[in-house]
């Protein structure tokens, strides 16, 4: 082959109309067969690879495809089934992937993890974000006894079907270092166990599988190792040195390519450009500032992968930019050894722009999702070889420029306001202490105030209500009255059973982003943008294309309402900055942080006017903080800087006795808690209840001086908790901080959630907060 190839690295297999989680969910309600839903499978994999094969891609990924999860799937290949799945251990099925990632739903005795919780056996294996992405993958977990064998076909079947399609397709799968990186031990003998002393035993059925993939025909085979983009330790670097000389040879005829990407190589460079393998992908998008050094140092007898088109978002690529950059590389290398992709799989866009017909049109033209990026990356490629027409650059080059100067974009008021802002607009008037004494006497609230999180059940007839006033089948008076009946009905809920601070219910939302990027301009909604979270779950996010504001209050027409139903101190409820971004496909034409302190604004002045309708305490969710950490820790500083103070610039504009309280959930805060203590909130809730208040540990040895309500119980579970547990969580919580400064919640928002449960819950809640003020006296309060 003598000319500049294409490739992709994973194509989305949710399918354009989200068909595959139709049909997988109708096969676990048994609507479907295991072999309707097969067939479904057959369906969409096949159009999947003559959409790509259309769209002028020489080298498309096979076992890119899952029912619902490709690392699980390399669980099962790699017969990495957990044991306490019994029979499904020893001979993987179709059904397996299921059990693992559902658990098994038939009845079993209790069996101790070492979490410190009891599970009934066949408990599903753990699920979590992969990388810095909104992708779930299910977590490899290793034994000390964990042995490896070839034990699925997925990889070779799927081969072989795109085969007798006739596409010679490239087989995709995680590398063996990732693989084991990724994964955790889950062993109560050996809790301490190096997951990386599995590397040879690993390694041998790696051999196997592409040993298998040669003789079957594949010429080249994809090894994905984002972690390559991380900080590594020895043993991972080592891991590599050892296993890919051996990889390199077990493939024989086939060849190899590594992938990395979400980021830089940075010190890992030397060690990447060293693997024994014929290619090397890395992404040009995030690794943009490290491409000429990676082409300078590139090995004669390797072939770059240059992934120029950014697989993480959604905006079109600008030819001129990524042509320079192509250009440079096929000078350097020659056009046999240059290969264009995308940056890593799509399987983080969504699927295509073509079903969009409600979208902007001026914004849908500077947009590009999977279908249209492997367009653009055949496009690159027409042009580099001289063989596409120019009016392809000319009007690329056309829709970038209208998109710079748009006047949708550009709101010279909000840039104004932005460059005016000064340090000192991110402080509160008074310190903590101040603030405190002005809040207690103001609020006048017991010792452990009970409050929740905010959400109420967002039960069938909510949804199905808001469904009809946006289909416009339920007249908006109506909608409204419905909206204010539910509200009037939790508001008295909680005033019946004893809640000291109520909350509205967020009955009128959607979802805790959409509600508000529905009201602020700079953002904009697609019918289809769906991307594959875990599983069968999907989500839409927003696009942030332009200047953020807030033409109008959001929340306090029902914020108001919900005041005027009680003598309570009624919390008034938001989403933070951080939460709104990470949760968006954001703008590539201005740095993150400038676009987080836009949404900071408009949040803030949501805040004061709250505080102006007489709301006294005001909760600005921020569970996405941790999740936007950069993958190296070096980075960290520099994004937690501007992530509290875009936090703080929300929460400054008020008044001393107003009380900012904030919510995060899942985190881990031992390596932040920093940083969350300079958020500087009045009050912070957190999840505590699955970790047993170990998640206290951070606060306490740190000092933590502002109030605090670590979640009581978990409310991922219909179990009611019983007064008895959340006391005992509670008193443990008051052994380690000051008893003044605990407040009593649950882990997160009940939504979720059905009511019967919820009642009982909330009625124990408030019991376990009186008793505890019976037993627990504190001084000087
Ligand atoms: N206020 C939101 C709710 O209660 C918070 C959700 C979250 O933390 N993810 O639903
Ligand atoms: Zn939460």
């Amino acid at each position: 082959m003598s000319t500049i190839r294409t490739h992709n690295l994973g194509y989305p297999r949710i399918g354009e109309q989200r068909e595959l989680k139709q049909a997988t969910e109708s096969f676990w309600q048994g609507k479907l067969t295991c072999e309707e839903l097969q067939e479904t499978g057959r369906k969409l994999r096949r159009q999947n690879w003559l959409k790509q094969q259309a769209a002028g891609i020489d080298l498309i990924p096979v076992n890119d495809f899952s029912f619902y999860d490709h690392i699980l799937d390399a669980s099962c290949l790699l017969g990495n089934v957990p044991s306490r799945f019994g029979k499904a251990a020893d001979a993987a099925d179709f059904e397996t992937q299921f059990t693992i990632a559902r658990g098994q739903r038939s009845t079993g005795g209790e069996d101790a993890c070492g979490c410190g919780q009891s599970h009934a056996a066949g408990f599903a294996s753990e699920m979590t974000k992969w990388f810095d992405t909104n992708y779930h993958y299910i977590v490899p977990e290793f034994r000390a006894d964990t042995r490896f064998r070839l034990a699925a076909t997925k990889l070779f079947d799927e081969f072989a079907e795109a085969l007798a399609l006739g596409i010679h397709a490239k087989p995709v799968l995680v590398g063996p270092v990732t693989y084991l990186s990724l994964g955790k031990v889950q062993d109560t003998e050996n809790p301490d166990f190096d997951p990386f002393t599995l590397l040879d035993g690993l390694v041998t059925v790696y051999e196997e599988i592409l040993a298998r993939l040669a003789v079957q025909g594949a010429d080249w085979i994809q090894l994905d190792e984002p972690v390559l983009a991380l900080d590594l330790n020895d043993r991972q670097r080592d891991a590599f040195l050892e296993c890919y000389p051996r990889l390199a040879r077990a493939a024989g005829s086939a060849k190899l390519l590594v992938a990395s990407y979400f980021g830089e190589l940075r010190d890992n460079l030397p060690l990447f450009l060293g693997l024994p393998v014929a290619a090397l992908h890395i992404d040009g998008v995030r690794g943009k500032d490290e491409i000429a050094t990676v082409i300078a140092r590139f090995p004669s007898d390797k072939i770059l992968s240059l992934g120029v088109v950014d697989g993480r978002n959604i905006w079109k690529n600008e030819f001129v930019e990524s042509l320079a950059i192509l250009g440079h590389a096929r000078e350097t290398l020659g056009k046999e050894r240059l290969w264009i992709s995308p940056s890593c799989s799509l399987i983080h866009a969504p699927v295509t722009l073509e079903n969009e017909r409600k979208l902007d049109a001026e914004i849908k033209g500077w947009l590009a999702f999977a279908d249209q990026k492997l367009a653009e990356v055949a496009s690159l490629s027409e042009i580099l070889r001289g063989r596409a027409s120019v009016t392809l650059l000319v009007e690329n080059e056309a829709s970038h420029l209208a998109r710079r100067n748009s006047p949708r974009i550009h709101n010279a008021q909000v840039k104004a306001r932005l460059a005016a802002v000064v340090s000192s607009d991110s402080n509160r008037r008074s310190a903590f202490p101040e603030r405190q004494k002005l809040q207690r006497a103001k609020l006048g609230l017991p010792l452990f105030p009970t409050t929740t999180i905010g959400s109420f059940p967002q039960t069938q007839e909510v949804r199905s209500a808001r469904a009809k006033w946006k289909n416009g089948t339920l007249p908006a008076v109506a909608y409204d009255a419905f909206i204010k009946e539910e509200t009037r009905r939790c508001v008295a809920f909680q005033d019946e059973i004893g809640i000291d601070m109520p909350v509205h219910g967020e009955f009128e939302r959607n979802d805790m982003v959409e509600y508000f990027g529905e009201q602020l301009d700079g953002f904009t909604f697609t019918s289809h943008g769906w991307v594959q979270s875990y599983g069968t779950r999907c989500v839409k996010p927003p696009i942030i294309f332009g200047d953020v504001s807030r033409p109008q209050p959001m929340t306090t027409y029902w914020s108001g309402f919900a005041k005027s139903l009680t003598e309570k101190p009624m919390k008034g409820m938001l989403t933070g900055p951080v939460t709104i971004l990470q949760w968006s496909f954001v703008r590539n034409d201005q740095p993150r942080e400038t676009t987080t302190r836009q949404i900071a604004l408009a949040i803030r002045d949501e805040v004061v006017d709250l505080e102006g309708i007489g709301i006294a305490a005001i909760q600005i969710d921020e569970p996405a903080i941790r999740e936007g950490l950069p993958l190296r820790r070096a980075d960290w500083e520099s994004y937690l800087a501007w992530a509290v103070d875009a936090f703080r610039l929300c929460a400054s504009g008020v008044r001393d006795e107003t009380q900012i309280h904030t919510h995060m959930c899942y985190s881990e805060f031992n390596d932040i808690i920093g940083a969350i203590a300079a958020l500087d909130a009045d009050v912070i809730t957190i999840e505590t209840s699955r970790s047993n208040m170990e998640l206290l540990d951070a606060f306490v040895d740190f000092n933590y001086p502002n109030e605090i309500g670590p979640g009581v119980y978990d409310i991922h579970s219909p179990r009611v908790a019983e007064v008895r547990e959340m006391e005992n969580l509670m008193t443990k919580a008051a052994a380690l901080l000051p008893a003044g400064n605990l407040w009593v919640n649950p882990d997160c928002g009940l939504k979720t959630r059905g009511w019967p449960e919820v009642r009982t819950s909330l009625e124990n809640m408030v019991a376990c907060a009186r008793k505890l003020r019976e037993q627990v006296v504190v001084p000087n309060i």
